[in-house]
């Protein structure tokens, strides 16, 4: 792990602190389980099954594994990605009682890529969440994306953006808003 990102996941870590917690009281009442995900990406072919938080805290190393998994494959530059995200998608797959792993379409975006990205599309933001390492864009193989996009919004813990043309859903850790 190189130095920035370590400094980057303490200040991720710090500022969530007790309000991390909180953010975990709904669904963790009692003794906080164990939270694991599977993921594919979808550019680089690569699998991840994981487990980050081991019942009382976020794992750094399930954590470095997630931030390189997450990376901008057209660069390969790796950035810390927000815990919050892999708790959203966590709940995400509980909602939907998904058994498949969350299909990745794109996680964390250098800002040459973002602009890049932007020169071709007018539907992608200059001030990305994905440049923060706080979004990503799924599909899950067993559930309508409709429902995945109404099981995020249901969850109400940021940003859902639904694109049916390009079959996937977006999801951040912003302001709750929808589009
Ligand atoms: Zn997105």
């Amino acid at each position: 792990m190189s130095l920035p990102t370590d400094l980057a996941r303490r200040r991720w870590l710090k500022r969530m602190g007790a309000a991390g917690l909180a953010l975990g009281a709904p669904w963790a009442m009692g003794a906080a389980r164990p939270r694991r995900l599977r993921m594919d990406n979808l550019h680089t072919g690569e699998t991840l099954a994981v487990e980050y938080f081991d019942g009382s805290r976020y794992e750094p190393d399930a954590l470095a594994d997630v931030d390189r998994f997450l990376r901008d494959f057209r660069s390969g530059e790796i950035a810390p990605i927000d815990p919050r995200l892999l708790d959203l998608l966590h709940r995400l797959a509980a909602t939907t009682d998904s058994r498949q792993p969350f299909a990745v379409i794109s996680g964390y975006r250098s800002p040459a890529t973002n602009a890049a990205l932007r020169r071709r599309s007018s539907g992608v933001a200059s001030t990305s969440l994905h440049m923060r390492g706080q979004a990503i864009d799924i599909r899950l193989a067993d559930v309508p994306l409709a429902t995945l996009r109404d099981a995020a919004r249901s969850l109400g813990l940021g940003g859902v953006g639904y694109y049916p043309a390009s079959d996937f859903v977006h999801v951040d850790t912003g302001r709750v808003r929808t589009w």
